[in-house]
């Protein structure tokens, strides 16, 4: 579980294969919105189908907890401020980003962020490239990826996001899915695993149950 962070901020689009699997472009700069804080849950926790929503997809990712304020930061002040890695699930009502236009629907309903099962707390010797991710459905392997495929790697992602707004200690930033995204049902269990980190693991269930 993440220690109440302030903000969670989202990186959307930024692997290649991912962006082309929902029929968009690769940005020119990182793509990013939040998710409320009220969306988070810890490992074991129930992920709920909202009733408003026929499509819900998991979307594994390379969560960071930021360890130190940044503000206006380069890439290598960015990069001293990543204080610990998470597994994260950015789970998203497709149907709702889709019809809305803009995410914050989609992405916000409560349960929309299982993270845990712990931080790995890293200091600026930590290899951020070797980082990679699985997710799982039911045991089946739907998404893996290397951290070195990140179309804006960690240090570049944090930065950026400085520039808009201050990032303070706690903050929680997911790093953008991989490729194979897909859908959720009632009875699944999703599981994200960073190797080095661990497995978050969480079950599904619709509203109405
Ligand atoms: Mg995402």
């Amino acid at each position: 579980m993440v220690d109440r962070p302030g903000k969670i901020v989202c990186v959307g689009r930024n692997y290649r294969e991912h962006a082309a699997e929902l029929g968009n472009a690769v940005p020119e700069r990182p793509l990013i919105f939040l998710k409320p804080p009220s969306a988070l849950i810890g490992d074991g926790e129930t992920i709920v189908l909202p009733s408003a929503s026929q499509r819900v997809e998991h979307e594994g990712e390379i969560g960071i907890v930021v360890g130190a304020r940044l503000k206006g930061a380069g890439a290598a002040a960015a990069r001293a401020a990543v204080g610990g890695i998470v597994c994260v699930n950015d789970v998203t009502a497709r149907d709702l980003q889709n019809a809305d236009g803009q995410w914050t629907r989609a992405k916000g309903f409560d349960t929309f962020c299982p993270a845990g099962p712990r931080v790995l707390e890293v200091g600026p010797r930590f290899d951020l490239d070797g980082l990679e991710v699985f997710c799982r459905v039911n045991g089946a392997l739907r998404q893996h990826a290397r951290a070195t495929e990140m179309v804006f790697g960690i240090p570049a992602i944090l930065a950026f996001v400085s520039g808009v707004m201050t990032l303070e200690p706690g903050d929680l930033v997911a790093t953008g899915t991989p490729s194979g995204v897909g859908p959720l049902a009632d009875g699944d269990v999703v599981e994200v695993e960073i190797p080095g980190v661990g497995t978050l693991r969480n079950p599904v269930r619709s509203q109405a149950r």
